[in-house]
């Protein structure tokens, strides 16, 4: 991983064009100069010069900002921004003491909590069937503000059961893969396992279940590196050297296991970033048809590599929408919702809007982060839950309307 001081002359290659202005969410949903690359690096440019040093104030302009990387695929002087933003973030953490907020929003044992609780709220949601309360009530529920629209994010996360292996047919396994659960699907939406498993069962693949840690992207993306390199160290170890894939089942945690080779920079780390693989990567060729003619739209997650709007087009006995912005980033983006909440659910409510105005029936995306940052943004619209789109998961959605077709 490169140091900040070296990324002087990517800094330096900026020419201030402000073209990363009309397509970063944070500056469009805050007109703020500080969040938009162009700003930050003039803030960095100084601490480089000696003129500025690292402060509160400037990690603040630096987490001023989701990790979409739009400003870098915009750039015309190809500036891979996010990076410099980790490094000069890796260098505050050597240098300030960390603040209560930082401290809490850093530690495993809080996030950990927050996912837990999560998880038993869902069961005891899905063992009481407590929906149609929540659908009586939705209007008072929002009317409660924070805790009550925290609720409707919670219901929003219950989704449908999936139903075993149907006609599974005895092929013979010719691969392991090390399933990696993704920290929200592990504990808030366990069906997407089922789904994955269920879409990938006559592919030959046997799937070992290992107690996998947290990829570690909140680390990662606030610049708390020696963290990141621990929780990466322990996903290595457990791993092992015995499997064909690491398959992961979400856009930003197969984006995080990837840069594992980059921040170890060993044998082990290479070897696993090199084998992960998302489970598009093994359905993208396969053609699906759907059960019910229903109106459907993609939400691209930032991190997402493949083309999931060309795959969703594919899919037959659907009727695909075309929406503004649908590959523009949700907003949510881990901690950057807890720091910067109002900004998060504006940037969130503006692509819920034009989901609405498309008239799809339902938005599918491949990452559980982005489900609730576009869950958030309907929340912020008001419109109730019958008459705006749901929002699935894209492997729930094949397992529980799809079937396979030879091709
Ligand atoms: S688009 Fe690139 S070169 Fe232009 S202002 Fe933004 S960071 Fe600088
Ligand atoms: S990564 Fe996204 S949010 Fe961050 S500065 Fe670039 S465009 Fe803005």
């Amino acid at each position: 991983m490169k140091k900040f001081s070296e990324y002087k002359e990517d800094i330096y290659k900026c020419s201030r064009c402000g073209l990363c202005q009309s397509v970063c969410p944070v500056y469009r949903a805050t007109l703020s100069e500080c969040a938009v690359s162009k700003g930050k690096f003039n803030m960095l440019n100084g601490v480089l010069n000696g003129d500025l040093s690292f402060s509160k104030q400037l990690k603040k302009y630096l987490d001023m900002c989701t990790g979409c990387n739009a400003c870098k695929n915009f750039c015309p002087s190809d500036i891979d921004a996010g990076k410099i933003f980790v490094a000069a973030k890796y260098d505050y953490y050597k240098t300030c003491k960390l603040s209560l907020i930082d401290k809490i929003l850093n530690s495993y044992f809080f996030f950990k909590a927050i996912l837990l609780l999560s998880g038993v709220f869902v069961s005891l949601y899905r063992f009481f069937c407590v929906d149609k309360l929540v659908a009586v009530f939705e209007k008072i529920l929002l009317r409660l503000g924070k805790p009550g629209k925290m609720l409707l994010l919670l219901h929003s996360q219950v989704g449908v059961k999936i139903k075993k292996n149907d006609s599974c047919n005895k092929i013979e396994t010719t691969k392991t893969a090390l399933y990696f659960y993704g920290c929200f699907n592990k504990y808030i939406n366990p069906q997407t396992q089922s789904a994955v498993k269920k879409i990938l069962r006559n592919c030959g693949i046997k799937f070992l279940k290992k107690n996998f840690e947290c990829c570690g992207v909140s680390y990662l993306a606030d610049g708390n590196i020696e963290e990141f390199k621990k929780i990466a160290n322990k996903n290595l170890s457990v791993a092992g050297n015995d499997f064909d894939y690491i398959l992961a089942d979400c856009a930003s945690c197969m984006d995080t296991l990837k840069v594992y080779s980059d921040i170890l920079d060993n044998e082990k780390a290479k070897n696993f970033s090199q084998k992960t693989v998302s489970v598009m990567d093994l359905i993208g060729e396969m053609q699906f048809v759907s059960s019910k003619k229903l109106k459907v739209a993609v939400h691209v997650p930032c991190h997402e590599e493949f083309d999931l709007a060309g795959f969703v087009k594919n899919i037959k006995n659907i009727e695909y929408i075309v929406t503004d912005d649908f590959d523009g980033c949700c907003g949510f983006s881990g901690t950057f919702s807890l720091k910067y909440p109002d900004v998060s659910e504006k940037i969130s409510k503006s692509k819920a809007l034009n989901y609405i105005k498309s008239g799809a029936d339902i938005v599918l995306t491949t990452c559980p982060a982005c489900i609730l940052g576009l869950e958030q943004g309907f929340i912020e619209t008001g419109i109730s839950i019958k008459n705006r789109p749901a929002v699935m998961n894209l492997f729930v959605f094949l397992a529980q309307y799809c079937s396979q077709e030879n091709i």
